[in-house]
């Protein structure tokens, strides 16, 4: 079990979550980072006493330092910074809740050092999951994902030795805040719509990739790294509700599935108790009133970026690290105003239509792809 923590990315939604179960299991934290928000970091850092500060932006990082001159607290700053705090040796486990392909590298520090790795960044293993997965497995680090659906997986695959009695992976999707709508209805969607989510609160990207079922689609491939599956062996249902949180079907036709309410509190506490189960102080569901458990087909035409997903898993190479890096360029400008909703798949398209796929991609390469797919949005 966890002992002690870093944690990179500790102001987003999974950060204070994280920040809360470490205080409900009585967990140290060695490091904390963050991009920008100095007052909350000053507030964290005043009660969990972490060794290390970091700031990815280095007027934040001075006015940390500045503030918490009083501590015996390091503050440091950008990817060296995060990357110090990744590879500290007095955390045992890192939780990785950056958004976005930053955290790529110093996951992949982390590994090296064999620290057990509480996965909150998706786009890591999206982007770089094979190199990321032979890494642990040589370096004989633990991987536990953090993400709901994927920690779904991870307990219904408990007590499962062989891994060829996988028939399926399920991952349920909420539909997000556009479940029915058609295509030519999503045209004029506007970020204020996109951002209310159904059932999970959760931070502005994620949220959008789940408007767009990007998300979905990041998931598809999460889930094929981490169980080493082909994507045919990958599906997503639609479950309005968030109840079951995912399943596992069986060759002999068993299916096996984690049921919860909806609160991320459950997964990221079950990376650290893992392979054991620690009290919680939050209401567990209540099968009597959680009313009734409905599934559909994810629209295929109405939210193409889960096609694009499962075609770039498919292709394999970069492809994927290019979908992921030109999604993330395509939401910002969303969120900025500055494209449409449907604007995003056919930003994405593009990137993966102007750029040459590589196969077997070192490190470099998939970092290459992913500063291209960048571009090719932002000079559209
Ligand atoms: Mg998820």
């Amino acid at each position: 079990m966890t002992k002690t923590i870093s944690l990179l990315g500790s102001t987003g939604s999974i950060g204070r979550q994280t920040l809360q179960v470490t205080q409900e299991l009585g967990l140290r934290v060695a490091a904390l980072t963050a991009n920008t928000q100095v007052d909350m970091m000053e507030r964290q850092v005043r009660q969990f006493h972490p060794a290390l500060a970091v700031m990815m932006d280095q007027e934040a990082a001075d006015e940390l330092r500045r503030r918490i001159s009083d501590l015996p607290v390091a503050v440091l700053s950008g990817p060296e910074g995060l990357l110090t705090a990744a590879t500290l040796d007095e955390a045992d486990t890192v939780v990785t809740a950056v958004v976005g392909s930053v955290g790529l590298r110093p996951t992949l520090a982390a590994i090296e050092k064999g620290k057990r790795i509480a996965l909150a960044n998706k786009e890591t293993l999206v982007c770089a999951g094979e190199l990321v997965m032979d890494a642990a497995d040589r370096c004989g680090a633990r991987i536990v994902p953090v993400d709901s659906e994927h920690s779904a997986i991870f307990q219904s695959l408990q007590g499962c030795r062989d891994r060829s009695e996988i028939k399926r992976l399920i991952l349920t999707c909420s539909g997000g805040p556009f479940f029915g709508k058609s295509h030519d209805e999503l045209e004029n969607i506007r970020p204020f719509d996109a951002l209310k989510h159904p059932n999970w609160s959760m931070g502005a990207k994620i949220t959008i990739d789940s408007a767009t079922l990007m998300n979905k689609g990041l998931e598809i491939i999460e889930a094929m790294r981490l169980y080493r599956l082909p994507v045919e062996q990958v599906d997503a249902v639609i479950h309005r509700q968030s109840i079951v949180h995912s399943l596992v079907e069986f060759r002999d036709g068993a299916m096996i599935a984690q049921l919860g309410t909806p609160d991320m509190k459950l997964p990221i506490r079950y990376a650290f108790t893992w392979p054991n189960r620690a009290a919680s102080p939050d209401t567990p569901l209540d099968l009597l009133s959680c009313g009734a458990l409905t599934f559909h087909a994810p629209d295929l035409d109405a939210f193409p970026c889960l096609r694009i997903a499962r075609q770039c898993a498919k292709t394999g190479g970069t492809a994927c690290a290019i979908m992921n890096a030109a999604n993330e360029e395509a939401v910002m400008a969303f969120l900025r105003g500055e494209l449409g909703f449907n604007d995003i798949p056919r930003q994405v398209e593009r990137a993966l239509s102007a750029l040459a796929v590589k196969y077997t991609p070192s490190l470099e390469d998939i970092l290459e792809a992913d500063r291209m797919a960048r571009q090719v949005v932002r000079n559209r």
